[in-house]
């Protein structure tokens, strides 16, 4: 049987480029001057395979029929350590909920290897495989419902067109992992699991803060010349212009990644700086969730029911704050305050026009007027009068056609096209039925003034309107039955994401509201940080 290593072209950087912690016994521990600490896997049980992204393996050069191989299960749930290569646990510190938390680092992610193919290199990292010295108080391990979570979330992301790190492989460990999932005293034994993430680079906000934190600006600017070199390469040498172009370069890129959230209605649920990658891409899928009725407010995670400060609505404030940190980070290398503030200004300057720009795609709107922003800003309110589904609704009014005749329709007729998308469409009378009615003359009113057929826009509005996401019951439902040993929807649903903005008639069903059984259920409306 072929081995997996001898498919898979080793390039490491990080480990060979960066100053290594050296110490090698797994004790927690301060980490200091050190980017990284060798670590290795915890050997597992009884590993069994449930799920791999052919898409993720193409990136790697991973041939289909590698994925099934023995050899494939030893190494992506940490079995066997691939010849030649020497696994790592990243060093890093974060803010967690406002507040700096000092070195967090890789408590149960370890860094395998990383490879090159076709011009890239990717990092391979487990989650879920065992102590670090990062692992403070805790186990080092995942169970089952998070892994699922994030081994799907990753690449349905990844095919709506938003920048994510990827999920190659989810397995069973075959070890039990106690948790205390509403962190009330009910701990309970769950199943254990490993998934195997890629991305060109793990490297996050934080990375950069510890080192900021202890004033050791030699190893900071190892890591930010590092970074450069690697993964911004096309802003040159290393210099202090360098260094704030590749500010602007994260801003832009954390920017346009929170555009795309607010696009899908994804609500990420723990922005801490230790959880914002350094390349722009969505990172640590945990409490994360999806709008389902149009909520401004809403956010998944319990642990943040008080602040809300990780809601949907304030992700690109959030965006903007974690960028502050990160530039306090950097500042020690630039020594000049100024072209970072004015990054930040430009950020939030440039964060408007954007989200603009965003909605009238979602609203199929060509061309420019001046009514557009209060259009937009109408629809918002609407949409909050009773709730109505985020998905359902944007997905379906493509469907409208501007030769409707709101005056003579009856009643609320003229909501057909997305009469789907309200949960209580008795609430569609009176003052809530007039503000619509308002709305959709205007939206007639600008779709007859510059825009083309109706077909041409539902085609335009088709792309960007995603008819799938990962609703928070679905991911529930597909734990629940693999929790009971069926993990056939965790591959239906794989399958089902690999095209979200398809229509796709056998799996209808799950263009439909939450149902009301999943409404106050854990796990569907209520996320901990319990994984
Ligand atoms: P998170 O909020 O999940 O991104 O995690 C914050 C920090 O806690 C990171 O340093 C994680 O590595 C660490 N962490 C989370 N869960 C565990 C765990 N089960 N064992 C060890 N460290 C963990
Ligand atoms: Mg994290």
């Amino acid at each position: 049987m072929a081995l997996i290593a001898d498919k898979l072209t080793i390039k490491e950087t990080f480990s060979k480029e960066l100053p290594a912690d050296p110490i090698q016994e797994n004790t927690r521990r301060q980490v200091e001057k050190a980017a990284f600490s060798y670590a290795t896997p915890k050997k597992t049980a009884n590993p069994t395979l449930i799920s791999t992204s052919k898409e993720t393996a193409d990136l790697i050069g991973l041939p289909d029929a590698d994925l099934k191989s023995e050899s494939f299960l030893n190494v992506f749930s940490g079995n066997e350590i691939l010849e030649g290569t020497k696994p790592y646990a990243m060093c890093y510190g974060g803010h967690q909920f406002g507040h700096w938390a000092g070195q967090l680092g890789d408590g149960r992610a370890i860094n395998l290897t990383e490879v090159e193919y076709q011009g890239k290199t990717w990092a391979l990292q487990l989650k879920g495989a065992g102590p670090t010295p990062y692992s403070r108080s805790a186990d080092g391990l995942a169970v089952l419902r998070s892994s699922i979570r994030e081994f799907l979330c990753s690449e349905a992301m990844f095919h709506l067109g938003v920048p994510t790190t990827r999920a190659l492989s989810l397995a069973l460990t075959g070890d039990e992992v106690l948790r205390d999932v509403l962190y009330n005293g009910n701990s309970a034994y769950e199943k254990g699991a490993v998934v195997c993430r890629v991305a060109p680079s793990f490297i996050r906000f934080g990375n950069f803060e510890i080192f900021a934190s202890r004033r050791d600006t030699e190893t900071l600017k190892k890591l930010v010349d590092y970074t450069i070199k690697h993964h911004y390469s096309h802003l040159g040498a290393p210099s202090k212009e360098t260094y704030v172009a590749f500010l602007r370069e994260v801003a832009q890129r954390t920017m346009k990644m929170i555009v795309h959230w607010q696009r899908v209605g994804f609500v990420h649920g723990v922005m801490n700086t230790d959880n914002l990658s350094i390349l722009g891409l969505t990172i640590d899928y945990g409490p994360y969730g999806w709008l389902e009725g149009y909520d401004h407010g809403w956010t998944p995670n319990t642990t943040d029911r008080q602040q809300k400060r990780y809601r949907f609505e304030n992700q690109p404030d959030i965006g903007l704050w974690n960028l502050l940190k990160l530039a306090n980070a950097l500042y020690p290398l630039i020594e000049d305050a100024k072209p970072l503030e004015d990054i930040l200004q430009e950020y939030k300057a440039n964060y408007e026009p954007a989200y603009h720009q965003m909605m009238k795609d979602k609203l199929g709107l060509e061309g420019s007027t001046e009514s557009d922003k209060e259009l937009i800003q109408q629809l918002e309110e609407a949409l909050h009068l009773t709730e109505t589904d985020m998905t359902i609704f944007f997905r379906n009014l493509a469907n409208f056609k501007k030769e409707t005749n709101i005056e003579t329709a009856l009643d609320k007729e003229f909501l057909n096209p997305v009469l789907a998308a309200f949960y209580k469409p008795e609430e569609l009378t009176g003052n809530i039925l007039a503000f619509w009615k308002t709305w959709f003359t205007n939206y007639i009113e600008r779709l007859t003034v510059s825009n083309s057929f109706d077909a041409v826009r539902k085609t335009k509005m088709d792309v960007v309107n995603p008819k799938y996401v990962l609703r928070n019951y679905m991911a529930q439902v597909a734990i629940d039955a693999a929790d009971n040993g069926d993990y056939q929807l965790i591959n239906d649903f794989l399958d089902l994401f690999r095209q979200p903005y398809a229509e796709q008639p056998a799996m209808e069903k799950w263009f439909a509201k939450r149902p009301e059984w999943a409404r106050n259920k854990v796990g569907c409306s209520m996320l901990s940080c319990s994984s």
